[in-house]
This record gives structure tokens, C-alpha cells and sequence, in this order.
């Protein structure tokens, strides 16, 4: 027999099978280790087969395999779509469905040894007090650890195993990342709108439902209603969220309905949980894999459903490579699968929302939220006016105003803004000096606690100014509020009320969201101010108040994504009040109140907003009319760095020569970041008629083709991020 063989080597000189004999009992999506040049390496089996081309004398043998494939025939099918797709080596994406503690080897399964009395009543000598001692406790308690019965009973044990009076068995334990919190929830009564919508996912015919449906509609009932389903079909599922840590209510739901058979694959873990929770999957003992994007590799089979939540969220695409699109993945294994792939959001993205109202899509609506409650109202604030009033706080009078209400009646008011730290940047006001970065050409943030300049990019810090490097000038300033301000400003306002920070720089460490969502929703905390974290799908009932202090900073981002954003954010954030029986109110501050965006926003008009967005996306031909490809060429040397860049240019620049009517734009230019870490950004920005199609892939394998020692070259289509 042969195998074919991948070398867990990621590099495109090693991207081809490799020919190996071997015995029987190799199958395809085995790890093995196979001699490898001089030495050793791993690898995968792709393919077992009865004949090699190779000659007998130049084939070498498999030195070692893992018992259970460790990848399914599915993950091999999918690990290869992918490596076509993006043109990355094989072994890059393969890496994609295991956990990464298998790779490093670091990590093994654990066991345990448990203790039980042989059949028949044992033979004792009168003396042996202990023996008798420990037979009776495995008569009283059937079985028991090796070790426990060691502490208790010391020797006895060994002479009993000896003897045969006692056997020993080997069991698999695994760590369990969420012991306790499961409360055995038995399912909720869904109202006939989440009934009926659970259905329209049964009955259409369509893989995919887009479930759109307004914050506190009750969308994760409808999610477990369907999953319920396929387990009792005997299927399993796989459940997505944007980022898991910022999910703990989610999780917790999910283990009290559905207990140990729900497994969770979260980068928070420790290695040996996040082991053993890819392994019970891969076991068949958990049949529900719950994780932020990579999950959709979990190692499941025969899967009945697939649901991906806020199916809007960024963190679904990819930021390194392979740089897969979450969407495409979990569709093809809808379709590999036959069955069902369900999104569901507030606020669904532009594109998602055309597929849907195209017919692609089935297009289910919740319009209401549960109980008839009403949504919160959103009052637009103009801050304009607070300037002009001589209010330089973060807080409008109507902001402040609704504070102290919400802190005196006992109820608890969330507070978003964009940025962290205390302040966005430190300028000279003399001569106008910005203090940036050394690494990346950016301006640093102010952090009163450790009063340091931060690179929000690298993480460098920088002692706090107090004289202008550039004029001598004395007269340092800050410009914008950030996190941390306003936690003081709060604290000068209202003495007494219980203040929460949570942005990157509080929730560091395994459980950091975890520690402070739990603290808030226990009511420990009467304000909880809060980046982008605090938007996600929390469900806190005591919550009525939602303060948007800057709406406009995503606004202005230069991006044409950023008034889908803005709507989105808006949307998330005020769906955090009133979510119970208290009804909630929302204060949006901005300085551009006639923004049509924040209209819609203000409105809960998601119809309006998209009509908008769409035609204007057509009437200038941005996506999804369009496909913005970015390749980026980065390296730590300027010179081949900008030489590499001149190649991939010059060789796209052939491809656009070629068919021009397939581009709508075309250039190379500095990334508007010119240097992270360290290393020198280029880019050459293209924008493609229509999905891209055919020169989108040429595009991949020319700079597929283009090397350099120390510069990075890769392909990103519609990035999320394009700084
Ligand atoms: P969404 O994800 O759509 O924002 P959630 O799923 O968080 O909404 O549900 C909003 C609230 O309504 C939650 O507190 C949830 O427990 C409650 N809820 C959902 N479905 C029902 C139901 N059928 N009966 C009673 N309460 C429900
Ligand atoms: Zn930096």
C-alpha cells in the first residue's frame, strides 16, 4: 500500500504529494511522521492507494501514524478548496482543523485510572486490615481513582491489583473549560413568531435563511430550536459567534440547555481545554461545536445546521492567512453536508441583505421584540450646540441629565464610545507637533493610569511629553476623549455611582470580558463604559440607559464600509436598553446630527438605510458591485520592500493592460498606515467589475509567483480594515 503524503511544512517548495509506503490500517486524514530529506517531519494522508508512480527503490516507509484520522474525509475535500481558492500551500490550510496544541505536541489526553472489585468474593488473610478496609469501600461505592484509593488505603491497593481481587481500568477524562453553570434549562415556549420563523429555516428550500431580525427579538430561541432539531435526528451542529470571550451569556445558555454535549472552541481556553474539547467533538461525545470563526472547522460530522450570529460582524473574515472568508466556509459545508446554514442579525450587512432580498436567500423577519416590548427610543443630541453652551465634557446637558434619572431609580447605563485610553492624541498647540509612533507611524494615546504615551498598534509605550520635541514648546494638549477620560470625568459627576471600564487595555488575562460583563450583570456596577465590546449581544435586563458619546468617529473613516458601520454600531448599542420589563432610552452625541446614517439609525430603519447605502454603493460601484482587492507588499527593509512592490505592480500591471474594462481602479501607493512594527506597508489597491471572477484568481497566482526573502506579499479581498 502507499499513501500520499503532505508535509506539515507551509512553504510552497514542499506544496506537492509525496509518495510513501505503508502497512495496513493507514487511512487518509491520518497524522504521521515520515522521514523527511535527512531527517523527519509530520504530515498528513490525503489518499491511500494500491499503486505508486514512484520507483520501489525511492519510496520510503511511514515511520508512524496516529490511530484515529484526525481529519475527516470532508476536512481534507475542504482543506484543498481552500488552498485552490487563496493559492496557499496545503499544509497552511490543513492546519486550519486541528487545534493547535495537536501540532506542537505539547498537549496530550488525559487519563485516569478507576478501581473496581473482579467478580466473586475476594480470598483476605485475617491480617490484611487495609485490604479488607478498601474492599469494602469498592462494595459501598462500586468504583473509585487509583489515586484516591492509594491516599486512603495506601499498599493495600498494589497488593490487591496483584492479586486480581481489584482490576484497573484506563478512562479517558477531559477538562472541562465550564464546569458548573449548567442549570439544566429546559427549552423556552417560542412565541408563534419565533415558531413560525424556526419553520420558514425547515421548510424552505433554499441552504441558506438570513434571519433578520431587531435586537431582543429573540433570534438565539429560534437558534436552539433549530439545533434541538438535528440532535435529535441524531446530527450535530455548529453554532458561530463574532468573538467568544465577549459572549459569555451566549455559552452559558447553550451549556444549561444542551449540558456536555455542547463543546466549546475558544482561544481563551487553556491548551489542554481547547484540546479536549476539539477531541470530544472529534469523539462524536459533544455534538455541538461553539466558537468564534474558526470553529467552522470543527471536527464534526454529519452536521445538521450551521448558524452563524451577527453574521454582520468583521471578525468573521480572516485577518491572516489563509484569509478565508467565514461565509464561503460554512456554505460549503452546508452544501457538502445537506443542510441548513441560518444568519442572523439586527443588522445584516449590504451585501448579505441583497443576496437575501435577491431570492438567493430565504428572508426571514422578526420585526418585534419579545413581549411586545417597545425599542428604546434614540434621542440625537447636537454637540455642537454643548460647545457653543461652553460644554467642553464628554457629556451633553440631555446626557447627564438622564443619568442621574437612571442612577436614582437603581438602574444601570451603559456608555460607548470608540476610542481608548484617555485621550486620542497629544499635540504641541504651539507648532502643531502630533506624537507618533516609532514603529508605525501612528499617534500614540495618552493613558492617565500609567501616565504613558501607547502605540494602540504595537503595543510600544512612550514616556508622557512635557516640553514639544520639535519647538521646546511648553503648551501640551490632548485632542478627543477616550475610555479612560471619561471614567474620571463620571467619577467627578457622580461620586457614588460604580463605575466599569471595559476595553482592551481592562480585559486582558483568560476571563477579562468575563470578569467584567459578570460584575456588571450582577449588578456590581451602576455604568459600564465601554469600546466596540460593549455593542456585542449582551442581554443586561437592569439596563435603560445607553449614552453613544462620539457616533461620529466611525463615520469618518475612510472606508466605504464605514456608514454600514456606523449603522450597525448604532443599532447594537442602543439594543442593549430596556431589553426588559423597564422600557430604555438612548442619547446619541454627534456634531453632524443631519447625517442621514445616524437618521436611519435614530429610526430603527433598516429598509431605509439600505436603500440608501445600496444605491449609492451602485451609483459609485463599490461592492458588492464591485471587488476591492488590496495586495499588500510588506517587508522590513524600504529598498526590497519597494522592489517587490515595483514587481507585483509591474506584473499586474500586464493583466490590466490586457482587459482594462475588468478594472475600475488600479494603482500602487503607500498604505495609508505606511509602517507597523517595524515594517514598511506598500500597496497596490485594484477595484474589480462585478464579484471579480477570473482576474481575481489570475491575481492570486501571479503574486502566488512573486518571492522575496524578507518581504511579505499577500492577496485581501473587500479588506475589512484598509489603514
Ligand atoms: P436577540 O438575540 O434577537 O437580540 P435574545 O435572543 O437575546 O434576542 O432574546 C431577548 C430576550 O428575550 C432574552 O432575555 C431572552 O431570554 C428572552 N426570550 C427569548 N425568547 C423568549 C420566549 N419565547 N419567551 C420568553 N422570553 C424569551
Ligand atoms: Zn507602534
Amino acid at each position: 500500500m502507499y499513501a500520499e503524503v503532505i508535509v506539515d511544512i507551509a512553504h510552497s517548495d514542499v506544496d506537492k504529494i509525496f509518495d510513501y509506503e505503508c502497512g495496513e490500517g493507514i487511512e487518509a486524514g491520518m497524522r504521521v511522521a515520515v522521514p523527511f530529506g535527512k531527517g523527519a517531519t509530520t504530515g498528513f494522508v490525503m489518499r491511500v492507494k494500491g499503486e505508486s508512480e514512484v520507483p520501489r527503490e525511492r519510496l520510503r516507509k511511514i515511520l508512524r501514524a496516529e490511530d484515529t484520522p484526525a481529519l475527516t474525509a470532508e476536512s481534507l475535500l475542504l482543506a484543498k478548496k481552500i488552498a485552490a481558492r487563496y493559492r496557499v500551500p496545503l499544509a497552511l490550510t490543513l492546519r486550519l482543523f486541528l487545534p493547535a496544541e495537536m501540532r506542537s505536541g505539547k498537549v496530550g489526553e488525559r487519563y485516569r485510572t478507576v478501581c473496581r472489585l473482579a467478580e466473586g468474593e475476594p480470598t483476605l488473610s485475617a491480617r490484611a486490615k487495609q485490604q479488607r478496609a478498601l474492599v469494602e469501600f469498592l462494595k459501598d461505592n462500586k468504583e473509585a481513582d487509583s489515586a484516591l484509593l492509594r491516599e486512603k488505603f495506601g499498599g493495600a491497593l498494589k497488593a490487591l491489583l496483584e492479586s486480581g481481587a481489584v482490576v484497573a481500568e484506563k478512562r479517558r477524562v477531559f477538562r472541562d473549560p465550564y464546569r458548573g453553570g449548567e442549570s439544566a434549562q429546559p427549552p423556552r415556549v417560542l412565541t408563534p413568531a419565533q415558531r413560525a420563523a424556526a419553520e420558514t429555516v425547515r421548510r424552505s428550500e433554499k441552504t441558506v435563511s438570513l434571519l433578520h431580525g431587531v435586537t431582543g427579538s429573540g433570534k438565539t430561541e429560534v437558534y436552539l430550536s433549530l439545533i434541538a432539531d438535528v440532535l435529535r435526528e441524531g446530527k450535530t451542529a455548529i453554532f458561530l459567534v463574532p468573538e467568544i470571550s465577549l459572549t459569555p451569556q451566549m455559552l452559558m445558555q447553550l451549556r444549561a440547555r444542551f449540558g456536555s454535549q455542547a463543546a466549546i472552541l475558544h482561544s481563551g481556553l487553556s491548551a489542554g481545554e481547547r484540546f479536549d474539547e476539539w477531541m470530544r467533538l472529534r469523539d462524536g461525545i459533544a455534538r455541538i461545536a461553539i466558537g468564534a470563526r474558526s470553529a467552522v472547522f470543527a471536527p464534526v460530522e454529519n452536521v445538521g445546521i450551521i448558524v452563524i450570529d451577527e453574521e454582520h460582524d468583521g471578525s468573521y473574515s480572516s485577518e491572516s492567512a489563509p484569509r478565508y472568508n467565514t461565509f464561503d466556509v460554512a456554505l460549503f459545508r452546508a452544501q457538502y453536508n445537506g443542510c441548513k446554514l441560518v444568519l442572523g442579525s439586527a443588522t445584516p450587512s449590504v451585501e448579505t441583505y441583497r443576496r437575501a432580498k435577491e431570492g438567493e436567500f430565504e428572508l426571514i423577519r422578526l420585526p418585534d421584540r419579545i413581549n411586545a416590548r417597545p425599542m428604546p427610543a434614540i434621542e440625537l443630541v447636537d454637540m455642537r450646540r454643548e460647545v457653543r453652551r461652553g460644554n467642553a465634557t464628554a457629556f451633553s446637558a440631555a446626557l447627564r441629565e438622564k443619568l442621574s434619572a437612571c442612577l436614582s431609580e437603581g438602574n444601570q447605563a451603559i456608555l460607548f464610545l470608540n476610542r481608548r485610553g484617555y485621550s486620542q492624541t497629544v499635540i504641541c498647540r504651539d507648532c502643531g507637533y502630533c506624537a507618533k509612533c516609532e514603529n508605525c507611524d501612528v499617534a500614540l494615546t495618552y493613558h492617565s493610569e500609567e501616565d504613558c504615551l501607547k502605540c494602540h498598534y504595537c503595543g510600544a509605550r512612550y514616556r508622557m511629553l512635557s516640553v514639544c520635541p520639535s519647538c521646546g514648546g511648553k503648551h501640551i494638549g490632548y485632542v478627543g476623549t477616550g475610555t479612560q477620560r471619561v471614567v474620571l470625568e463620571l467619577k467627578k459627576l457622580y461620586p457614588s455611582a460604580r463605575v466599569l471600564r471595559m476595553d482592551m487595555d481592562t480585559t486582558g488575562g483568560k476571563e477579562g470580558h468575563f470578569r467584567i460583563l459578570r460584575k456588571f450583570s450582577d449588578h456590581e456596577a451602576d455604568i459600564l463604559v465601554g469600546t466596540q465590546m460593549v455593542a456585542k449581544g449582551h442581554d443586561f435586563p437592569s439596563v435603560t440607559l445607553v449614552g453613544i458619546l462620539d457616533a461620529d468617529m466611525s463615520l469618518h473613516f475612510p472606508d466605504f464600509r464605514s456608514g454600514e458601520r456606523t449603522f450597525q454600531l448604532v443599532t447594537q448599542v442602543a439594543g442593549r436598553s430596556g431589553r426588559a420589563s423597564a422600557p430604555g432610552e438612548v442619547i446619541l452625541q454627534t456634531y453632524d446630527p443631519e447625517n442621514y446614517i445616524l437618521r436611519f439609525a435614530a429610526r430603527y430603519d433598516y429598509e431605509g438605510f439600505y436603500a440608501h447605502e445600496i444605491g449609492m454603493r451602485a451609483a459609485t460601484n463599490f461592492p458588492p458591485f464591485a471587488k476591492i482587492v488590496r495586495v499588500m507588499v510588506t517587508g522590513e527593509e524600504e529598498k526590497e520592500t519597494v522592489e517587490a512592490l515595483r514587481e507585483v505592480y509591474e506584473t499586474l500591471r500586464s493583466l490590466y493592460a490586457g482587459s482594462p474594462e475588468k478594472f475600475l481602479f488600479f494603482n500602487r501607493m503607500h498604505a495609508p498606515i505606511k509602517r507597523i512594527q517595524n515594517k514598511f506597508r506598500y500597496q497596490v489597491l485594484m477595484r474589480l467589475a462585478g464579484g471579480g471572477g477570473e482576474t481575481l484568481q489570475k491575481i492570486y497566482a501571479l503574486c502566488a509567483e512573486i518571492k522575496y526573502k524578507n518581504v511579505l506579499i499577500y492577496v485581501e479581498e473587500n479588506p475589512g480594515n484598509l489603514s
